[in-house]
């Protein structure tokens, strides 16, 4: 058998020619030549969506109380609505729909919306809240029947085998003009430069390790696509602190939904406003040297090919 073409091609560039980066128990990480870095092989589980069918992490009580919190989306949304104030928005990978619940209790009438993600449990979630949603998979809708202003990948793309057909798809179902949100871990974030591996994001489902560079390139090998925006966003140093001091190689579900609900419920105490400003100082400065905890882009719609 041909060991060349089993190989994952890589999801930037298409080689197949990539070397050992780091291995964290299962998870096997390569880096390519053009500097991405990406899990060769992927569990058959996680190339089909099929982990996803029956998770119930989205849907434990601190897991929903920490997305369903105000303060959850705060970033995102204040970088979506400078790009879209208005319109119809795509959220792919909506899960429990957090996001597109924001938006439409906070900007009433705004927008026409609507989330898709793999079928399962988080899906339905997303519609007892009122978020109107599809079981179908985005790479199948048909980009002639409707046409959005906005579509969203908030922490999608990493967990996609190709990546590249998706951001090809939305190219597709955007009007001309229209915006393309995608937010991602990033491996060249503070956390990662001081705990290497054993940062709890590097985890199986991630399949994808994009840095600024790499994410940047990704986004420009989409010829539909200009890049109008890219940045670097939030930061949760007690999960180095908590990694740091972890003996253990992965950290359970439960434990990691505890932290995110532990970290937003002080983000909204008052108590802490002013540890507040410090922190967001420190955040914004993380941010605009890129060593924030995700990386970001915008991309619109060309008007012509
Ligand atoms: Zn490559």
């Amino acid at each position: 058998m041909n060991r060349e073409s089993e190989r994952r091609p890589c999801p930037v560039c298409n080689q197949r020619d990539a070397e050992e980066f780091w291995g964290k128990e299962a998870l096997q990480l390569v880096r390519c030549r053009c500097a991405m870095v990406f899990a060769d092989p992927v569990a058959e589980e996680f190339a089909s969506g099929a982990f996803y069918h029956e998770r119930r992490f989205y849907l434990s009580a601190s897991k929903l109380e920490s997305d369903y919190a105000p303060v959850r989306f705060e970033r995102e949304l204040r970088l979506f609505r400078a790009w879209c104030p208005a319109g119809a928005v795509l959220d792919v990978g909506c899960s429990t729909g957090a996001f597109l619940h924001q938006l439409k209790t906070r900007h009433a009438g705004a927008y026409d919306m609507l989330g898709l993600d793999v079928p399962g449990p988080a899906l339905d979630y997303a519609e007892t809240k009122g978020v109107p949603v599809r079981r179908e998979a985005f790479l199948e809708i048909d980009s002639a029947e409707r046409q959005f202003d906005a579509v969203t990948f908030w922490a999608v793309m990493e967990h996609l085998a190709e990546p590249g057909r998706f951001l090809q798809k939305a190219a597709q179902v955007l009007k001309p003009g229209g915006h393309c949100f995608m937010l991602t871990p990033n491996l060249r974030s503070l956390a990662v430069r001081l705990l290497g591996p054993r940062y709890r994001y590097i985890m199986p489902e991630h399949l994808n390790y994009f840095t600024a560079a790499t994410l940047k390139d990704f986004a420009r090998r989409q010829q539909d696509l200009e890049m109008v925006d890219c940045g670097s966003m939030h930061f949760n140093p007690l999960v180095i602190w908590q990694d740091f001091w972890s003996r253990q190689p992965s950290v359970p579900d439960e434990q990691r939904a505890r932290l995110l609900q532990r970290t937003t419920a002080w983000k909204q105490s008052p108590w802490l406003a002013p540890l507040k400003a410090f922190y967001s100082g420190v955040e914004r400065m993380l941010g605009s040297m890129n060593l924030a905890d995700n990386i970001f882009v915008v991309l619109r719609r060309r008007s012509s090919h």
